[in-house]
Order: C-alpha cells, then structure tokens, then sequence
C-alpha cells in the first residue's frame, strides 16, 4: 500500500478532541493510524502515534504548538506499533512518559526497544485545566486494551475496537473474544455519543458497538452451525466462512479471529476439541 505523501488533514471532532490520521504500514485495506489530540488551554494529551517519519512529527510539532499547548501527556490504546511507533521520539522530545496499561508493557518494550521506565502505569482519570478524562481498561484486542473518555465532549476513544474502515480483529492469545464483547457493550453504555476509532473516521459509538457486536454473534452462530455438522479445524471453518474472498495480507488475522470464536464456544461448553492427525478440530459432538 502506498503511504500518501500529503500532510495530515486533522479533524476537529469536538470542542477539545482533534483527530489526525497519519500514514502507517498497518493491516491491509487499510493505511493510516489515527492520532488523537485531546487539548484545552495549555494542556494536551495525546493518543496514539504510529509514524515515525520525520515529517509528520515535524508537522504534529506544530499543530501542537498552533493550539497552544505546553504541556503534554501520553498515552497509547494498545502495544500495537501501528499505535505507538512514534510516541518514543514525541516523548524525547516533550521530556515525558508514554502511559500505557501494565499488561501491555512487555510487548510495548519488546516491540518499541525502550527502556522500562519510559513506560508508566495510566491513572484511572487525568486532569487537563478542567477538564476530565478517563481511562478505562477494556481488554479485548490486547490485555491491556484501553479506552479514554472525554465525558464533557461525548467522545470515546476505543483504538481497535471499532474501525471506521475494514474490520477489527481478535488474535488469542493476547485478543480475547468474550472481552471483546463487553468492551463493545461498554461502548454502547458509555453515554458517549461520538467514537473514535484508531482507523477511519469517528462513529456513532452506540450504533457502531451494537452493530459489531451482532457481527461478532452472527459470526459465532456460523461457526457453531458448521461445526455441529461435522468435525472442523481452524483452516476447515476459514475456507468454508471466507471462501477465496479474504483480501491479501488479513489470512492470518483471519484464521486466529476464528480461532478467538472457537475460544469463547469451548470456555462456553458449546463445542469440543478433539486433538486429530497433529491438529484440533472442533465439534459439538459430546
Ligand atoms: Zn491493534
């Protein structure tokens, strides 16, 4: 996928709340990363960044300086380097910490090559002048999945849970479906009305977090009904659900997406492994 060569278009999604989808080399369809700005007064925190070329850090230098901010603080969504490949260098450069769910530090630093204490715990709540933010862990994508609120704008930022553009995907054993879930009905419950997805553009969070959550359901009541005909592996089910219509580059988030499914029917008793010929196959045999 080509990365543009144009600057980043920011879109102001509320009164504190800026969105600014910066060109990464993330999963295909897709293309960029969305960074978030959260600003009032002189105070900023920022969310997410998965570029590290050196002109769009130039430019995110002065978008921020043109809203005024002098201080900054960090926090990444998830370890992901589509979501925080550039925050180590911002960090340098604002003489702060990257703030990021415990959980999700060992791959951060395996992944990020930085030193441990440049990777802080997240406070359940941040202060920017007055106004509040809040930091939910909702593991689902990751362990140590974030959500970052900004109540008084309506605005919840959900990183991979939800996508503006291609779908999201659940890989065990970090991804973990039944989280998934009540991540997603946690969205839906936020009172928010405006989610910020890490890729493409905002949603309708109520709307969208139902929306995926049905996808996801209908999804397992497919993988259910194949499995009770006859006894199926993971490669088995991706073949029957997808056919030869998966676009290049997403089989292997594919295959370990079903796989997530396949987790939550045996943590359910709905299915059974059966260890056959070197691999599992799962059926609803007793
Ligand atoms: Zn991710």
């Amino acid at each position: 996928m080509p990365v543009q060569e144009s600057n980043p278009v920011p879109v102001r999604v509320s009164e504190h709340v800026w969105q600014v989808p910066f060109p990464t080399p993330t999963l295909p369809p897709l293309d960029h990363t969305n960074t978030y700005v959260i600003a009032t007064g002189d105070d900023c925190l920022l969310v997410d960044l998965g570029t590290t070329e050196e002109r769009h850090l130039s430019w995110l230098t002065q978008f921020l300086r043109n809203l005024g901010v002098q201080r900054l603080q960090i926090i990444a969504t998830h370890h992901h380097v589509d979501h925080t490949a550039g925050l180590p260098r911002l960090a340098a450069q604002w003489q702060v910490p990257i703030h990021l769910h415990p959980l999700d530090h060992p791959p951060a630093r395996q992944a990020l090559g930085v030193p441990p204490e440049l990777l802080q715990p997240t406070p359940a709540q941040l202060q920017l002048a007055e106004l509040s933010v809040i930091i939910r862990h909702q593991p689902g994508h990751t362990h140590g999945h974030l959500h970052v609120e900004v109540p008084a704008d309506g605005v919840i930022l959900v990183g991979d849970h939800l996508s503006g553009a291609g779908t999201v995907w659940i890989g065990p054993p970090d991804g973990h479906m039944d989280d998934y879930l009540t991540a997603l009905t946690a969205i839906a419950q936020s009172g928010c009305s405006v989610a910020g997805p890490g890729h493409g553009p905002t949603l309708d969070a109520r709307a969208a977090a139902l929306q995926t959550k049905e996808r996801r359901l209908r999804r397992e009541a497919e993988i259910l009904s194949l499995v009770s005909q006859r006894p199926l592996g993971i490669r088995e089910l991706r073949q029957r659900i997808y056919g030869d219509s998966l676009p290049a580059g997403v089989e292997r988030v594919a295959r370990r997406t079903l796989l997530a499914h396949v987790q939550r029917l045996l943590d359910a008793g709905k299915v059974r492994a059966v260890w056959q010929e070197g691999r599992f196959l799962y059926s609803t045999e007793p």
